[in-house]
């Protein structure tokens, strides 16, 4: 058997490490450089201006939605989503047991109860049959999540919603560009949300969008966001139990995010090759799995690179810290163990006025604990050659320690 570098082996990338086969992140654009001075000369800055208007029907149309209102970031969206749609004290959301603090942190900013509800082995997205399961007299909505390399299960979880008459919005923040059975992610429900911090597959630094069909939704969520104003019926006041936000976007990240949307289908395009190339090259690879989505013809736009331990599979004592620390040594230093905990065990939660509820989740803990390991989307899109000896690497320490 081959000696591993942590082993004083000859490490996989030689002297250098995955990382110096990134390409620079956020991508530049000279087109964009020149919009972002133009707004600078203009003095017009924000306030919805010329390149935030060109962007609403634009990305709305690039998720296959009709409206799409832009804010500060993607937890004020989900905010918004569900103020808009009515949901208040006493009422329960269902989310899953993987996801970011926000999702969670969006129902108990307005007074509702966050259910956190367990996922599917696969997929780590919410599981259907334990949505449904926790639904009570008092849930209104449920937050399914996209998370890391895949898409929940829509169909499914939006027949679930119609049959108890709940809302479905759909957190999109790791899902730019994605689509499920043809139909965009944030067009499957009634609302979607999408974030576009430094870390998102589209940025402009911060950001956020919500994204719908129904114009009644676009108006109040935009009033919600806009201290009252309206975007559809200019000068007219909000009706008088809306308390209405400031979470305004401004021109430059309008600007920036625009030219994404125009390159988004040469940058996913390289996304998918190489996702590909690793999941050809993976099969065989022992203790180890690659995240799986919903259906096997989602479209993806992929946020973490995602694998699967098999901790059945590893040799005793071996977990995926050495796992990880074996895979740095040879050079494929990216890799973590996503957000390390379920949403259940997260610092939201040391506040004891955050007040959840928590099913048994057995599947979400033992993910998150041991087997996730995930890389940044910039790995996607680097050469062959670094997709190759990306494998060679897992090759060698997934033999060592699970062969
Ligand atoms: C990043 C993220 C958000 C919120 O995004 P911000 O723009 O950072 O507020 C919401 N949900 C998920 C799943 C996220 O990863």
């Amino acid at each position: 058997m081959e000696k591993l570098a942590i082993d004083g082996g000859k490490p996989v990338f030689g002297t250098k490490t995955i990382r110096d086969y990134f390409p620079s992140w956020p991508i530049p654009y000279p087109e964009t450089k020149e919009k972002l001075i133009e707004i600078y000369d203009s003095g017009k800055w924000g306030m919805c201006d010329k390149y935030e208007k060109m962007l609403m029907p634009e990305f709305a149309k690039y998720q296959g939605a009709k409206y799409s209102v832009w804010m500060c970031n993607g937890t004020t969206t989900l905010e918004c989503a569900l103020l808009a749609l009515g949901i208040g004290p006493g009422d329960e959301v269902i989310v899953p047991d993987i996801t970011w603090l926000a999702t969670a942190e969006a129902p108990l900013y307005i007074g509702a109860t966050p259910v956190i509800v367990d996922v599917d082995p696969e997929t780590m997205c919410m599981d259907p049959a334990a949505f449904e399961a926790a639904i009570t007299p008092r849930t209104k909505a449920v937050i399914p999540v996209h998370i890391y390399s895949a898409l929940a299960d829509m169909p499914k979880i939006t027949a679930i919603a119609k049959k108890h008459n709940l809302f479905v919005v759909e957190d999109c923040a790791h899902a730019h560009g994605s689509r499920q059975k043809g139909i965009g992610v944030g067009s499957h429900g009634q609302i979607g949300s999408f974030s576009f911090q430094l870390s998102k597959l589209m940025t402009a630094g911060e950001g956020g969008c919500c994204v719908t069909n129904d114009e009644e939704l676009f108006d109040k969520i935009f009033r919600l966001s806009h201290i009252g104003s309206s975007q559809l019926h200019p000068g007219t006041k909000p009706d008088s139990s809306l308390l209405c936000h400031q979470y305004r976007f401004t021109d430059f990240q309008a600007a920036i995010i625009y030219d994404q949307v125009q390159h988004a289908p040469e940058v996913f395009a390289k996304r998918n090759e190489n996702l590909a190339l690793f999941s050809k090259l993976l099969k065989g690879i022992p203790g180890l799995k690659l995240q799986k989505s919903s259906y096997e013809d989602d479209e993806r736009g992929i946020y973490f690179f995602t694998m699967l331990l098999q901790p059945e599979e590893l040799h005793d004592g071996i977990t995926r810290l050495e796992v990880t620390k074996a895979l740095a040594a040879e050079g494929f230093n990216n890799l973590f163990g996503g957000w390390g905990a379920p949403l259940h065990k997260m610092t939201l939660w040391n506040v004891p006025e955050n007040k959840y509820i928590v099913k048994d989740n057995p599947v979400s803990e033992k993910l998150m604990t041991k087997q996730v390991l995930v890389g940044c989307h910039q790995m996607l899109l680097g050469s062959t050659e670094m997709v190759e000896m990306a494998v060679e690497a897992l090759r060698k320490v997934m033999t060592a320690y699970a062969g």
